[in-house]
Order: structure tokens, then sequence, then C-alpha cells
């Protein structure tokens, strides 16, 4: 038998993502303003509640498997997957001393040796005062 359809979608990794349908019931006018602009709700859906819950959902697989540090954060499942040491960040935080964004490779975790504050990073603590 010919399969039917599209191919199954797949994540950056080539797994392909099982899928389920829901229902939802939604005020009238909405669903007729989805309609009328032509949107897929499918894809709505699933964009709207991955970036809600950005902070417990990975974009990439769907996993609750996210690990936060005081850098950033990234999907365990994900990362387990690539053959490197280098995380794949879902999200960069800021340094909390200078506000500079971390990242990765250029600017990095540093404290003081001072100890003037906790938590600094390569911008705002120089090389010769890093502990
Ligand atoms: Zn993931
Ligand atoms: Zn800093």
């Amino acid at each position: 038998m010919a399969s039917v359809g599209r191919p199954p979608e797949v994540d950056k990794h080539g797994n392909v993502i099982q899928k389920s349908l829901v229902n939802v019931t939604i005020p009238t006018k909405l669903a007729n303003f989805l309609k009328e602009k032509g949107i897929n709700r499918s894809k709505l859906f699933t964009d709207i509640v991955t970036k809600l819950y950005k902070e417990k959902l990975c974009p990439t697989c769907y996993g609750e498997d996210l690990i936060t540090t005081l850098v950033g954060r990234f999907c365990d499942d994900c990362n387990n997957k690539i053959p490197t040491e280098t995380y794949v960040w879902l999200e960069l935080f800021n340094c909390k001393n200078c506000g500079n964004k971390y990242q990765p490779g250029y600017n990095m975790f540093a404290q003081p040796k001072d100890r003037s504050f906790e938590k600094g990073c390569f911008d705002c603590v120089p090389k010769e005062n890093r502990l």
C-alpha cells in the first residue's frame, strides 16, 4: 500500500515527532478569525504552548528535561544526542553583576579573587582577578 499524506515531521536530530489530536473549545469569533486569516491552528497551538512554557519545555523535542545553570538553560535530552561537549543553549542569562549576556566560549561565568561580588562574567572580572 502506498503511503498517504505528508512524511512525518522530524526534529533536528531526525527523530519523528509523535503527534496527538487535541480538541479545544474557543470563542466562535476567535475561530472565525483564525479561519479567515488562514492560520494553521495546530502550528499556532504548538508555537504558543512552547513559548508560554519555555522555561519547562524544550522547543526541539518538547521534552521537560531542561537544566538551568547560572549561565542559561539547555535540554539535557537534546544535548545528549549531539557528539560535542558544548551545550546547545535554549536561553542565555545576563551576568548578575554587569548585565552582559553570557556567551559560552566568549563570555563565561567568573568570580573575582577579591570576592567583591559573588557572580560575574569574563566581561566584568579581568582575567588577572579571576578565581
Ligand atoms: Zn530537547
Ligand atoms: Zn559581568
